[in-house]
């Protein structure tokens, strides 16, 4: 967090205003943790940004506060009739850049800190993609996991009972994340669509039966194994042959891994909250479709894909940071999921370059390990926006009532990720720090919507 980085007795007066902004942000919510860390990466990087110019400390204090946060009950039925209840968010981050847009989580950890988090980090992602995007993000702690489908319906049709009236398709375009996938997005759009009359682009990640994009499923996955393509070009390290590590075992796992395959590297790992999977010669095109259809149809758990494959070994309760020899990580599960000792574990494996899928898997400390160890890194705002950006594509199909062929939108999402990498790279060599995709990143991301608020007046 930024307040354990400044060295005491270096302090600049700019390391002082950052830090009493810090403090300030922090006093008004100090238990949302995940917030404040989101907060605090941002914060210090931008302190070349703050040095050239002071005015933009006040305007980041703006954008951290975000426009609106909706909360509100969610009640359902369970099949047993027993009535449940959750809680729901909406958080409307920003609307400098464009209408609110950012996926809705359902997960039991979800809690405002985590809403928030992520809405700050869809702000700047949102900006990076160069399209017309706001940044927000909602969610529920309602649990998916072992819930009929009739369960998750009911669900989602309260949800977006509570919630429709928040959004629009020019207003806030939900779409998934964690626990949110075609299933979830299909009673929601149902829900939404049966309330208000409506067949408009209000959600995205749609079945491209009614609506959706071709390649939007894909597109987290794909985007982030492009963006590393581009660090891996000018950084003279071949992807073909490159043992990969992955974690997660969800959406955006699944298409990295797919991609990587394209590529011709050796994804070696998948995971879920129980342990990993080794595929120790790597996974092949049909081993990860048994894998797709084990956790998007019968939903089941990584470890019963032992049952399907004689080579692969499960760790139970363990990360896949500890595999030796490999030279790409890809963390594509969720928050914190590397931290000081992973990293550390990493470096000394042999990883040249983590890619983060995720949104924020790898903790301020374990940054620094990267950046002490030079391990490359390119952070989930930067490396996972190809899936905003596609939804972003969704959005200008669904206005102008046409669908493009996947080869257009893969296309289009490959110089979106090509055009994110030269804007993180370009921004880090004008502010003085060249080569840290993650300073660049946050710099390029924040300046075009600092520039808008400002643009925009004091609203
Ligand atoms: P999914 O729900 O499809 O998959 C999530 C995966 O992460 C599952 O394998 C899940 O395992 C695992 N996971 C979740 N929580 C934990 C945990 N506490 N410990 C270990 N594993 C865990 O989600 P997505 O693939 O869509 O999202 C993954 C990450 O990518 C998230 O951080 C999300 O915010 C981010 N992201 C997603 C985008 C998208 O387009 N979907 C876009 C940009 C970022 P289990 O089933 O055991 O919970």
């Amino acid at each position: 967090m930024a307040s354990t980085r400044f060295p005491s007795c270096t302090k600049t007066p700019i390391d002082e205003q950052i830090q009493k902004l810090y403090d300030r942000v922090k006093a008004r919510d100090p238990e949302q943790k995940e917030f404040l860390q989101a907060f605090g990466e941002i914060l210090w990087t931008l302190k070349p940004v703050f040095e050239k110019d002071p005015k933009y400390i006040k305007v980041l204090e703006t954008i951290a506060e975000p426009e609106r946060v909706i909360t509100f009950r969610v009640p359902w039925i369970d099949d047993a009739g027993v009535q449940q209840v959750n809680r729901g968010y909406r958080v409307q981050f920003s609307s400098a850049l464009g209408p609110y847009k950012g996926g809705l989580r359902l997960h039991p950890s979800v809690h405002l800190g985590i809403i928030k988090f992520l809405g700050f980090e869809q702000i700047l992602k949102n900006s990076l993609t160069g399209l017309p995007l706001g940044g927000g993000k909602g969610g529920s702690d309602f649990d998916p996991k072992g819930k009929s489908d009739n369960e998750v319906m009911k669900f989602c049709q309260s949800f977006m009972t509570a919630l429709y009236k928040h959004i629009g398709a020019d207003v806030d375009v939900p779409a998934g994340d964690i626990g949110v996938g075609g299933r979830e997005i299909g009673f929601l759009y149902g829900q939404y669509k049966r309330i208000t009359g409506q067949f408009e682009g209000v959600l995205t990640g749609k079945h491209t039966r009614w609506g959706g994009s071709l390649i939007r499923s894909e597109a987290t996955g794909y985007g982030a194994v492009y963006f590393a393509e581009n660090w891996a070009a000018d950084n003279s390290l071949p992807i073909k042959g490159a043992r990969c590590l992955i974690s997660g075992s969800g959406n955006v796992a699944q298409y990295t891994v797919e991609k990587l395959l394209h590529l011709g590297a050796i994804p070696l790992t998948l995971s879920d909250s129980s342990g990993y999977v080794l595929e120790p010669n790597g996974f092949t095109q049909d081993q990860l479709e048994k894998i797709m259809e084990l956790k998007n149809v019968t939903r089941g758990r990584i470890s019963d894909y032992c049952k399907m494959s004689s080579t692969a070994q499960f760790f139970a309760g363990k990360k896949p940071w500890e595999v030796k020899n490999c030279v790409l990580a890809f963390p594509s599960a969720t928050q914190n999921e590397i931290d000081e000792n992973d990293a550390t574990q990493l470096a000394a494996n042999g990883c040249r370059l983590v890619v983060e899928g995720a949104n924020m898997p790898s903790s301020n400390e374990a940054i620094e390990v990267y950046k002490k160890k030079g391990v490359g890194f390119c952070p989930g705002k930067a490396a996972n926006a190809g899936g905003v950006a596609v939804s972003g594509l969704e959005m200008s199909q669904n206005s102008s009532r046409t669908s493009w062929s996947r080869e257009e939108v893969d296309a289009r999402l490959k110089q979106i990720m090509k055009h994110i990498y030269t804007s993180c790279k370009n921004a880090s060599e004008e502010y003085g720090v060249k080569g840290d995709i993650q300073s660049g990143a946050n710099i390029a991301g924040f300046l075009k919507v600092a520039d808008s608020v400002i643009d925009q007046g004091c609203v």
